[in-house]
């Protein structure tokens, strides 16, 4: 009887050894394609395409419940890698909100009360400020996702169109390439 026991530990404290080496040695790190999905989003976590974030969107399309066009940040641009990468027809934006110029938050610092709600809603740390003193935005940080806008309870917070420069100037069509005649 006891051997039977001891025969039957040894077993099974074998079997879960194999199953514990292969659980990590075959074990598979994410999904390959939707992190080459994250990695065209432009990680700004807006909620605008109406998923709560970037990876959550990414999913949603290499599942095929969401379409390549919703990420209103970004953009067409966005939109063509996404369409290259999945070998799919690019198609214009058609997320629930409309395409927007970049824009970065701008506080009225006359008007702060420094509440800090808008601290804690900017997930890119662009805000800095102290309770019950000024906040101000870090405009080289703000990514224009507009998620402070809303808790201001004094609406102090306003969104200011980037204008476009020489230096911020890009080429947004694909560039095709001439076929050598002959
Ligand atoms: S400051 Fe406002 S608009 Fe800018 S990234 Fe933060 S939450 Fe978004
Ligand atoms: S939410 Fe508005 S009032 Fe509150 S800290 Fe931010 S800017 Fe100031």
């Amino acid at each position: 009887m006891l051997s039977a026991l001891l025969v039957m530990a040894g077993i099974a404290i074998t079997l879960g050894a194999v199953l514990g080496f292969s659980a990590i040695k075959f074990r598979v790190e994410g999904n390959p394609l939707v992190d080459k999905i994250d990695a065209i989003l432009p990680q700004i976590q807006c909620g605008q395409c109406g998923y709560p974030g970037c990876k959550p969107y990414a999913n949603a399309i290499a599942s095929g419940e969401a379409d390549i066009n919703k990420c209103a940040p970004g953009g067409e641009e966005g939109i063509r890698k996404l369409a290259d990468l999945l070998g799919v027809e690019f198609k214009p934006f058609g997320g629930g909100t409309v395409l927007k110029p970049k824009s970065v938050a701008f506080i009225d610092e006359n008007l702060c009360i420094g509440c800090t709600l808008c601290f804690q809603a900017c997930p890119v740390d662009a805000i800095a400020g102290a309770a019950k003193q000024m906040h101000t935005i870090i405009a080289s940080e703000c990514t224009g996702c507009e998620l402070c806008v809303a808790p201001c309870p004094v609406e102090c917070i306003s969104m200011v169109a980037i204008e476009e420069n020489i230096t911020g100037w890009k080429w947004r069509y694909p560039v095709i390439p001439i076929q050598a005649a002959g």
